[in-house]
C-alpha cells in the first residue's frame, strides 16, 4: 500500500515525501483510514513502529478545515491535545507534528515541565490548533487559565502505560473532565495492563483495536523450542507430536508448496484432518481451508509463508515450522499466528543439521539462543551445532527453561516437555476477559458510531453503554510485525 492510497491530501504527501518514507508502515497503514472515519483507536505500538505519524497525519488532515492566517488568536483555539509522558517525547512529537505539518498553517507549541513556563504562555496566546503536551505542566496552564481546551475535537494520549507509571492518572483524569464532551480519542501504549485498560474504557468510544509489534519483536507469551530431527523422520515426528499431546488446532509451515502438499498427505493417511494452502491453491480453496480450520474441522493447516501472510486465526496455542524459513523474518511472522491477545504460545521447530544455518540466521534476528530438546527415537545423528550449543549455552537453557516451564531433561535424554506447555493443547488458550480485546469493531457498528461522530451528548452516553452489550464480539485487529523499515 501506498501513502496515496491512505486518503491523505496533497500537502502531507509532499510532507512525508520529503521525510523518503516510501510506503506506510503497518500502523500507518491500519490507523491513517481509521482516524480519518472519526474512530476512535486503541492502538498497542511501541516506539519504532511508525505510530507518531499515524495519528499525526489524520489529525493533521482533519485540522485541515480549520486553517487561516489570521492574526487573531481567537482564530486558533487548541483542538488537538496531544499528551504525552515526557519532555522528550513531548519535543520529538511536536518535531513529528512541525515536519508534518510544514505545508499547512495550522500552528503548533509544546509545553513540559523542568522549565519556564512564560514564554510556553506567550506561545499558547498567540494561537495555536495543536497542543503537545506532558500532564503535570498543561494542569499548571490550566490552573493558571493560560489557555482553554473548550474546542478542543481530538485527544491523543500516546505512551499511555508510561503516563501512568509516572503517577499521571489524577492529572490526565483532571484534564479530560476539562475537554468537550464530543471529541475523537487516540489512545495508544505499548503494554495493556489493568490500569490502561480502565483509562481506556474511561476514555474510548468503540475503539478500533490496532496493534502491531515493534520491528522484529516477538511476544514473550511464546515459548520457542528446536527438535532436532533428521529430515527423512521429520514426517513422523511431526505426526507424533500432533497425536501424542492432542493438538486439536496446529499451523504447520513448510517452505514450499510441494512440501506443504506432502506435509498435508502423509497426516491426512494417519487420520489427522488436515488441509494446505498454497499459492497453487485459488482462493475459494483457501478459503475455505482456513474456515474449517477456524471451525475446528480440521486440526491442522499447512501453509507456505506467502499463503499465510494476512492470515488471523484467533488464539492459536501451537505453530510447528516443518521447516525453516529462508528468510528469518518469515519465523516471526510464522510464529506471531500464536501468543496473542495476552494468550501463551508454543512455536516448535523441527530443525534438520542442513538447516543449521538457518536456525542460527533466526537466532541473530530473535538476539536470542532457542531451547533445543531432542525427543527420544527422533534424535538427529549428532549435530555438531546441535551439540555443541546445548554445551555453550547451558546455563541460558536453565533460565529459559525456568521462563517456559520446560523441566529439565531427563537422564535418558529423553524430552518430557512440560504438561504446563501441552496442557494447552486441546483445549484452546484460555478466552481471554479483557474488554480491550472483546470489543466489536467499529465496522460493524458504523452507523451507530457514525450516530455518535456527529450527535450530540445523549448519543456518546448510548454508546458508551451499549458497546458492552453489543452482540458478537469480534477479535481485535492483530497485524505482523513490520518486516523491514520502509525507509
Ligand atoms: P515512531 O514509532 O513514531 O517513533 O517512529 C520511528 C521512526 O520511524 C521515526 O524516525 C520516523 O521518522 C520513522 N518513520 C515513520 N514513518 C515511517 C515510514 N512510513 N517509513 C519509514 N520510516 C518511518
Amino acid at each position: 500500500m501506498s501513502f496515496e492510497q491512505l486518503g491523505l491530501s496533497a500537502e502531507l504527501l509532499r510532507a512525508v515525501s520529503d521525510q523518503g518514507y516510501a510506503k506506510p508502515t503497518l500502523i500507518q497503514e491500519q490507523a491513517i483510514p481509521i482516524i480519518l472515519k472519526n474512530n476512535d483507536v486503541m492502538g498497542g505500538a511501541q516506539t519504532g513502529t511508525g505510530k507518531t505519524a499515524s495519528f499525526t497525519l489524520p489529525m493533521l488532515q482533519k485540522l485541515e478545515t480549520f486553517a487561516n492566517s489570521s492574526m487573531s488568536p481567537a482564530r486558533h483555539p487548541i483542538r488537538a491535545l496531544i499528551l504525552v509522558p515526557t519532555r522528550e517525547l513531548a519535543v520529538q512529537v511536536h518535531e513529528s507534528v512541525k515536519t508534518y505539518g510544514k505545508y499547512s498553517v495550522i500552528r503548533s507549541t509544546v509545553i513540559y515541565g523542568g522549565v519556564n513556563i512564560d514564554a510556553q504562555i506567550e506561545a499558547v496566546r498567540s494561537g495555536i490548533e495543536i497542543l503537545v503536551a506532558t500532564p503535570g505542566r498543561l494542569l499548571d496552564h490550566l490552573q493558571q487559565k493560560t489557555l482553554s481546551l473548550a474546542k478542543v475535537e481530538i485527544l491523543i494520549l500516546d505512551e499511555a502505560d508510561r503516563m501512568l507509571d509516572m503517577g499521571f492518572l489524577p492529572a490526565i483524569r483532571q484534564i479530560i473532565d476539562l475537554l468537550p464532551e464530543k471529541r475523537q480519542n487516540l489512545m495508544f501504549s505499548a503494554t495493556f495492563s489493568d490500569e490502561i485498560k480502565k483509562l481506556a474504557n474511561k476514555i474510548l468510544v468503540n475503539p478500533v483495536l490496532i496493534e502491531v509489534a515493534k520491528q522484529n519483536s516477538v511476544s514473550e507469551l511464546i515459548t520457542h523450542i528446536v527438535h532436532p530431527v533428521e529430515s527423512a523422520h521429520k514426517h513422523e515426528l511431526l505426526n507424533y507430536l500432533i497425536k501424542q499431546h492432542a493438538l486439536k488446532q496446529v499451523l504447520v509451515f513448510t517452505r514450499t508448496k510441494i512440501a506443504a502438499d506432502r506435509v498435508a498427505q502423509k497426516l491426512e493417511r494417519t487420520g489427522i484432518l488436515t488441509a494446505a494452502i498454497h499459492g497453487d491453491r485459488n482462493q475459494l480453496q483457501r478459503t475455505q481451508a482456513l474456515e474449517n480450520f477456524k471451525q475446528g474441522q480440521i486440526s491442522v493447516l499447512v501453509a507456505t509463508d506467502v499463503a499465510a501472510r494476512g492470515i488471523d486465526i484467533e488464539e492459536l496455542t501451537h505453530v510447528i515450522n516443518f521447516e525453516l524459513p529462508n528468510n528469518p523474518e518469515d519465523y516471526i511472522h510464522r510464529i506471531g499466528r500464536t501468543g496473542r491477545a495476552g494468550a501463551k504460545g508454543l512455536a516448535i521447530s523441527l530443525v534438520s543439521k542442513e538447516e543449521d544455518k538457518l536456525l542460527a540466521g533466526v537466532e541473530k534476528l530473535l538476539n536470542n539462543k532457542i531451547s533445543v530438546e531432542e525427543i527420544s527415537g527422533f534424535e538427529s545423528k549428532k549435530s555438531p551445532s546441535v551439540s555443541a550449543k546445548n554445551a555453550s549455552y547451558s546455563d541460558e537453557k536453565k533460565n529459559k527453561r525456568i521462563q517456559s516451564g520446560v523441566p529439565k531433561r531427563n537422564s535418558d535424554s529423553v524430552v518430557r516437555i512440560s504438561n504446563d506447555v501441552f496442557l494447552r493443547k486441546s483445549k484452546r488458550a484460555e478466552k481471554t476477559s479483557d474488554p480491550l480485546f472483546t470489543q466489536p469493531y467499529v465496522s460493524k457498528h458504523m452507523d451507530m458510531h457514525m450516530a455518535h461522530v456527529g450527535g450530540n451528548q445523549t448519543d456518546r452516553t448510548l454508546n458508551h453503554h451499549c458497546r458492552h452489550k453489543q452482540s458478537k464480539a469480534l477479535p481485535a485487529l492483530f497485524l505482523s510485525p513490520v518486516t523491514n523499515k520502509q525507509k
